[in-house]
């Protein structure tokens, strides 16, 4: 099964895929999350892409494009893949359908205080990556992660500034891929303003 989660930033795309991944025994796949990688190991991309993520806006098309289609040759993308966060603009959508065929594109349905309300707790472990939040899924111990004890932090783009950058870029350049994939007769609308358990059960009404 290859999907794909659409939505604004905070609307719980990471956090439902943790759950839905192991689900259907398919690979996660987090642009932002490999591209948050490459910016801790200090890699050249990473360093090329710090300050533009930061800000709240997108990576270029053609490194996100070679580096989403190098992702999915690999053995574990043979059998189903989530893509989190890509493809972000109709460039990336339809570059994707060149390479691989998606069968559903999940669409997560917030308004802006639902998204703002989520992120301003957001917290993110630096070593596994897994998504807490301060009030809806704190961890035990402040700042100390249960599942890896890596350290949870505030992500920068995370912050006000480029949280409001991220949300118009979104509805920009990222909203047009809903009616996109509506008209492939692929996508599927889950309400995502509650908590990730009926998130995950409506997921799994759908597979
Ligand atoms: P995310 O973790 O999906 O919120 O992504 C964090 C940041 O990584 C985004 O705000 C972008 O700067 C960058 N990013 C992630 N995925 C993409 C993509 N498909 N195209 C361009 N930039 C991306």
């Amino acid at each position: 099964m290859n999907l794909v989660f659409l939505g604004p930033p905070g609307a719980g795309k990471g956090t439902l895929a943790g759950l839905a991944a192991p689900y259907l025994n398919i690979p996660h796949i987090s642009t932002g999350a490999i591209f948050r990688k490459a910016i801790a190991a200090g890699t050249q991309l990473g360093i090329r892409i710090k300050a533009n993520i930061d800000a709240g806006g997108l990576v270029d098309d053609p490194t996100t494009i070679k580096l989403v289609s190098e992702r999915l040759t690999l053995d574990d993308a043979k059998k189903g893949y989530i893509l989190d966060g890509f493809p972000r603009d109709i460039v990336q959508a339809k570059a994707l359908d060149t390479f691989s065929k998606v069968d559903k594109v999940i669409d997560f349905d917030i308004d802006d205080d639902g998204v703002l309300a989520r992120l301003a707790g957001r917290r993110v472990c630096r070593k596994c990556g897994f998504n807490w939040h301060i009030t809806f899924n704190p961890p035990k111990i402040a700042n100390i992660c249960d599942k890896c004890g890596g350290e949870v932090y505030i992500r920068d783009d995370d912050k006000k500034e480029s949280v409001k950058k991220r949300l118009e870029v979104y509805r920009k350049v990222t909203a047009p891929l809903i009616a996109y994939y509506r008209g492939k007769g692929i996508l599927v609308n889950i309400d995502s303003r509650g908590g990730i358990e009926p998130i995950f059960a409506a997921f799994k009404r759908i597979f």
